[in-house]
Order: C-alpha cells, then sequence, then structure tokens
C-alpha cells in the first residue's frame, strides 16, 4: 500500500485570479448575503424571485429548441442571423449604420466586457472606468495588470460625468474610457449634448470611448435614450449590450459587442484582429439562444418594456419617498434609469458604524436586510438599493432599513437634511 502521508504533490491552484475576484461583485454580495440568518425574517431582496421574460423571447427559445437551429456550434464569433439581427437592432438610432459584421456575440455583457480589457491591455496600460462603476470592468482589468483611472461624476449636475477629471487623467497610455448609460448604480442616462461633448474630448485625447449599454430597455425618465454609437463619426466606439437586463433572462448568458470603426480605426489599430482572435480562444453563448435573438430583438412588444418601465418607476418613486423618514442616507437624484438607489452615507453620524462596508454587515445581520457597498463599485461610503421588488416587500425592506438607522444614529446629531425632499 502505498504511504499516503509521503506523497508531495506537483501541483497547486493558481493565485492569479485572487485579487481579480476579491474585487467581483459576486464576492461582495455573497459575503453580505452570507451574514443574513436564513431562520430569522425573509432575506430581502428575495434571491429566486425574477421578473418575467417575455412571452416573445420565451417562444422563439423553444422554436429554435424544436426545429433545430440551434443545435450545432456557432462560428467563434457569433451566428450570422443573430449578428445581423443586433446590427438591425442598434441601427434604429443610427446614422453611421452597421453590419453583421461589425458585431460579435458574447458570453453575455460580462464577456463583452472582459474581450474589451483583453483586447486592448498592454504593458503600461491604462483605462479610464467610473467612480462609481461596475465591478466587471474593474474585476477583468485587475486581472490583466490594467492600470485603472477613476473619473467622477457632478452630482450636482445629475451625475454627469466630469470632463475635467477626464482630461486631466488620461495620458499617452491611456486607450478608452468606459461608460455605463444608463448607469448602474447610479440611476442616470446621459443627453446627446453630454455624449457629443465626450465624443469630442476622446477624439481629442485619441481614445476610443466603450459604451456598456445593457440598461438601454429600463429607462423611465423623460428623455428619449441616445446609444453612444451616434458620435462613431467622431470618435471610434464600441458598444457593449446584452438581452440578460431589458428581458430580464441574466441567465440566457447572451449578448454583443459592436464595432462602430471611425473611418478604418479599428482596422488599422489591428483592434478588429485582436476581438477575432480572442473569441477564436474564447466560449460562445448557447447557439440556441443566438439563433432566437432575430425574434427576440424585432418581435417584443412595445408594451413589454413600457410595462417594465412603469413597474421601475413606480418603485423608485416609492423607495425614493420611504428615504424621506431616512436622513442619515442621501439620494442626490432620483432614477430615472435601471433598478437601484444609489445613497451616501456619513459614517460620523452613527456611533458604531465604521464605514459602507461595516453597514452592510451590520444591517445583513440584524435586519436580513442586503444592500450592497459603495465600495464595491469603487466609491466608498455609498450604498446601492436594489428597488427591483413588490411594494409590500420594498415597504418592508424601508422599515428595517429605517429602524436600523435609528437604532445606530448619534441622537444628538441626528440631522435634517433636505436633499432627500428634492424632486
Ligand atoms: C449586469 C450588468 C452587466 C453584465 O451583463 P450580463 O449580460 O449579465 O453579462 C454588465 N454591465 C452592467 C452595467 C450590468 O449592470
Amino acid at each position: 500500500m502505498p504511504n499516503k502521508r509521503c506523497v508531495e504533490w506537483q501541483f497547486s491552484g493558481s493565485d492569479a485570479a485572487e485579487e481579480a475576484a476579491a474585487a467581483s461583485l459576486g464576492t461582495y454580495s455573497s459575503a453580505v448575503f452570507a451574514l443574513c440568518d436564513p431562520l430569522g425574517k425573509p432575506i430581502l431582496p428575495p434571491r429566486s424571485d425574477s421578473p418575467e421574460t417575455s412571452h416573445t423571447a420565451e417562444k422563439a427559445v423553444v422554436k429554435a429548441v424544436i426545429c433545430g437551429t440551434g443545435n450545432a456550434y456557432a462560428p467563434s464569433i457569433g451566428l450570422p442571423v443573430a449578428r445581423s439581427a443586433v446590427a438591425e437592432y442598434l441601427n434604429r438610432d443610427l446614422h453611421k449604420k452597421l453590419t453583421g459584421d461589425d458585431v460579435f456575440m458574447t458570453v453575455g455583457c460580462k464577456q463583452a466586457i472582459e474581450l474589451v480589457v483583453d483586447i486592448l491591455a498592454k504593458p503600461k496600460a491604462n483605462i479610464l472606468l467610473p467612480k462609481p462603476g461596475f465591478p466587471a470592468d474593474y474585476a477583468r482589468s485587475i486581472y490583466k495588470h490594467v492600470e485603472v483611472r477613476r473619473y467622477d461624476f457632478i452630482p450636482e449636475k445629475d451625475f454627469e460625468i466630469d470632463l475635467d477629471s477626464v482630461r486631466e487623467m488620461a495620458d499617452e497610455n491611456t486607450f478608452a474610457i468606459f461608460i455605463i448609460n444608463p448607469h448602474n448604480p447610479i440611476g442616470n442616462y446621459y443627453t446627446e449634448a453630454h455624449l457629443k461633448q465626450l465624443a469630442i474630448l476622446a477624439r481629442e485625447l485619441g481614445i476610443m470611448v466603450v459604451s456598456d449599454e445593457v440598461y438601454q430597455w429600463t429607462v423611465f425618465g423623460s428623455n428619449h435614450f441616445v446609444p453612444m454609437g451616434k458620435f462613431s463619426s467622431i470618435v471610434p466606439v464600441i458598444t457593449l449590450g446584452s438581452i440578460s437586463k431589458g428581458w430580464s433572462v441574466p441567465g440566457w448568458r447572451t449578448g454583443w459587442l459592436a464595432l462602430h470603426d471611425l473611418d478604418g480605426a479599428f482596422t488599422s489599430t489591428k483592434v478588429l484582429k485582436a476581438a477575432k482572435e480572442f473569441l477564436e480562444i474564447n466560449s460562445k453563448p448557447a447557439t440556441v439562444i443566438q439563433a432566437a435573438i432575430p425574434t427576440i430583438l424585432e418581435k417584443t412588444p412595445k408594451e413589454f418594456f413600457d410595462r417594465r418601465q412603469n413597474f421601475l418607476k413606480n418603485k423608485v418613486d416609492f423607495a425614493y419617498s420611504k428615504l424621506k423618514d431616512i436622513p442619515t442616507l442621501i439620494c442626490y437624484m432620483k432614477p430615472v434609469a435601471c433598478t437601484f438607489l444609489w445613497t451616501e452615507l456619513d459614517p460620523l453620524q452613527f456611533f458604531d458604524i465604521k464605514d459602507d462596508q461595516d453597514f452592510c454587515n451590520k444591517l445583513a445581520k440584524e435586519e436580513n436586510l442586503v444592500l450592497l457597498p459603495g465600495i464595491a463599485f469603487g466609491q466608498k461610503n455609498w450604498l446601492r438599493h436594489s428597488i427591483d421588488m413588490d411594494i409590500p416587500t420594498l415597504e418592508d425592506a424601508f422599515t428595517r432599513l429605517k429602524s436600523f438607522c435609528e437604532r445606530h444614529v448619534i441622537i444628538n446629531q441626528r440631522l435634517t437634511h433636505d436633499v432627500n425632499d428634492v424632486n
């Protein structure tokens, strides 16, 4: 019998992803959920519920399964019918039209983000990410050793991008500015004039604009949503998207990236070639879902999106009004998109809260309520609240939040802020 104790295994796990994994949204949210008591009050937000998708989308996938149109491997860059359908869809808002050749199918918007970082990563390269921003951009940059510089927003101007901070941060090693439009977690989206200013600035700096538009279907403000691709006659733009948020099917893992190539800039700089090469060595979204993409994009009735937008608007109104009872958390702007509130926390108003992470940990332990700490999005001492639940559940969440804050606040320092009354 071999002596088990004496074997010296020659293998060990790599820690190459350790730091990047620690920065991922999943790591932050699992850690906070793990502090909840499964035997206590219902854990909020409910993890299992997800909103219904459109029957059109469901039927399109069933049809692809039954007809066998999605049983084979798809080409590494995506199924041609899916690529053309995405191009057609994006073209609705564009002067400079895309073709299927400009679009690549990816495993959700997340893989599109990864791909952009991968194809541009080089020694010394840096990218400009928003503060706050979506953790996947940051995590991939860490993994690829790309330096991240975070640009600011101007809360007083409805969280427009602080273009001066962008200008200051960029240098000869900057390759791109990432924007999230509509913005998760802030919940705003940019005006046409603002995007144009950004395009002009990016051109001046010689960098491309990468626009994550995964939330473009969940806007409920009065302005029309304007995609960054509209300014591809000024600057090269890469648009990232997926059906995850708009159709409430993140589990279907299907997204895309579209290259709006200004005068062949992506060809001459080999970005197009690199994109194809990276896709060659990456996994692709399931062919059955790709086969359903043309029907999903073209045939989903407008009423489906209207209903979802109304649902979210209603929840934002309700949640925002509830914040008036919680003066210690400040929301500078009532969201007009996405599914969150983004509030500022002042730990000095509490006697035993160190920072946003500590706030979220204690809240989960005491109230079985999960908010995510701003630090997960690159901004300490802010909080992201999900509002995507029915009114009674949301009311319960805000009642718990209010009593938590009242238990921890320093009584004689309790301040009343007018800011939550604005709007
Ligand atoms: C959810 C989300 C993603 C990831 O989208 P998937 O299609 O699920 O991969 C990317 N960017 C932002 C801003 C998101 O909110």
